[in-house]
């Protein structure tokens, strides 16, 4: 019986693959044979490479490799259709990763709404409904996470570890693999809005990134990183030839409001925050969105919305309000629909679009700031 393999394939890159084929006397192409078995096959057996020498397989194992694929450890399925997957990690750790149908995926690159496409192509016949159906994945880049947003269940954990390259791509390939979904024939987006913040944990996100786009075959486009602010990180980012779009989590209208709910507003406040989003370089039609969370009796007042209205002026962005999912650790409430309206009202009365996000999987603890290990709660599982 062979030991469990120590070392990861998954989340190295082509150049990286190359240089360990090289390394032992195989010719530089099985670099490239590894990296579409692993990223565009998603295998998870290095026994289904079928492309490699037998032997070539066997000294791989023999040396302590093995695929890395994540394991699905439960799933837990919504009545609007969303999963909730409970990831398990080499050592044991686990993050969580939902798969949302026809999920709220954001933007499309030309402006327009995630849905349209889907009802355009209701009329056309032979279309099948599942190549134009856009399918999301949120996904986490720790384990918990540092932040300690007062609203957030994630906060709650606090922050155990970074995720490695392999283990972001890894949730995407085990996801992937169980829906059956086969991108790029087979279009998916990403939010890498799930537990932990992308921007602490820079370098192992924007591997992932490449990753997924050379690899998997998901186009940058199609992605989007939601940071709570982490200016510097935004200025880098900035700078990246190839990245997803940007979030960025405001959730405050000005200083003091936002320094309550985000104490990292503390470090980097308003001011500072802005200047990096009005300063950073969006692409042709990129707008840059900002997600604002409703939070009843505490930023959700026509007054705030006002002062979002000044924060954003001139800018080409977008604002997703997100009413609280609430949760009975914390010490904050969901406002009723009319307060989310005429808050929204008022952005779009500005000229800003302005869009209410709909929440998915709050049957099952999926929707957004909910995700943490909720193993306490039975939900309907799988
Ligand atoms: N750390 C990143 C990404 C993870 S959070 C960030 O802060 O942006 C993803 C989104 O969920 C953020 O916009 C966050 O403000 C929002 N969120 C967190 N807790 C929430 C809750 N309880 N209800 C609704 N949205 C929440």
């Amino acid at each position: 019986m062979l030991s469990q393999p120590s070392n990861s394939l998954l989340g190295l890159n082509l150049r990286e693959l190359t240089n360990l084929a090289l390394g032992s006397a195989q010719p530089a192409y099985r670099g490239q044979q590894l990296f579409d078995a692993l990223y565009r096959q998603r295998i998870d057996r290095l026994d289904q490479v079928s492309t490699l020498p037998l032997d070539y397989r066997a000294r791989l194992a023999e040396e302590g490799w093995g695929v890395g694929l994540p394991k699905i450890a439960r799933q837990f399925v919504s009545s609007d259709g969303t999963i909730r997957y409970l990831v398990e990690l080499s050592d044991g750790e686990t993050v969580e990763t939902v798969w949302m149908p026809e999920g709220d995926g954001g933007e499309r690159g030309d402006g327009s709404e995630a849905g349209d496409e889907i009802e355009a192509a209701a009329d056309v016949e032979h279309v099948e409904r599942v190549m134009v159906r856009r399918s999301t994945i949120c996904v986490s880049s720790q384990v918990g996470c540092a932040v300690n947003c007062k609203f957030c269940f994630t906060a709650l954990l606090g922050v155990k570890r970074n995720l490695e390259a392999g283990e972001i791509v890894g949730q995407i390939a085990a996801v992937l693999r169980d829906r059956g979904v086969d991108p790029p024939l087979q279009r998916v987006n990403l939010v890498f809005m799930g537990m932990g913040e992308p921007f602490l944990n820079y370098d192992n996100f924007m591997k992932s990134v490449r990753l997924l786009v050379e690899g998997v075959g998901i186009p940058e486009s199609r992605m989007t990183v939601s940071t709570a602010g982490i200016v510097p990180r935004i200025r880098d980012f900035g700078q990246e030839p190839v990245r997803p779009k940007l979030a960025i989590s405001l959730n405050g209208s000005n200083d003091a409001l936002r320094s309550a709910v985000m104490p990292l507003n503390r470090k980097w406040n308003l001011a500072e925050l802005m200047k990096a989003a009005r300063e950073f370089p969006l692409r042709t039609r990129e707008r840059m969105t900002f997600e604002y969370v409703l939070i009843e009796g505490v930023n959700d007042a026509p007054e705030q919305a006002r002062e979002v209205v000044e924060l954003v002026r001139g800018m080409r962005a977008r604002i997703n309000l997100i009413a609280l999912n609430p949760g009975t650790e914390l010490p904050y409430r969901t406002p009723e629909q009319e307060r989310v309206v005429a808050f929204r009202e008022i952005l779009v009365a500005a000229g800003i679009p302005a869009f209410v996000r709909r929440p998915r999987g709050r049957d099952i603890f999926a929707a957004c700031g909910q995700l943490k290990k909720t193993m306490e709660v039975s939900p309907r599982s799988t």
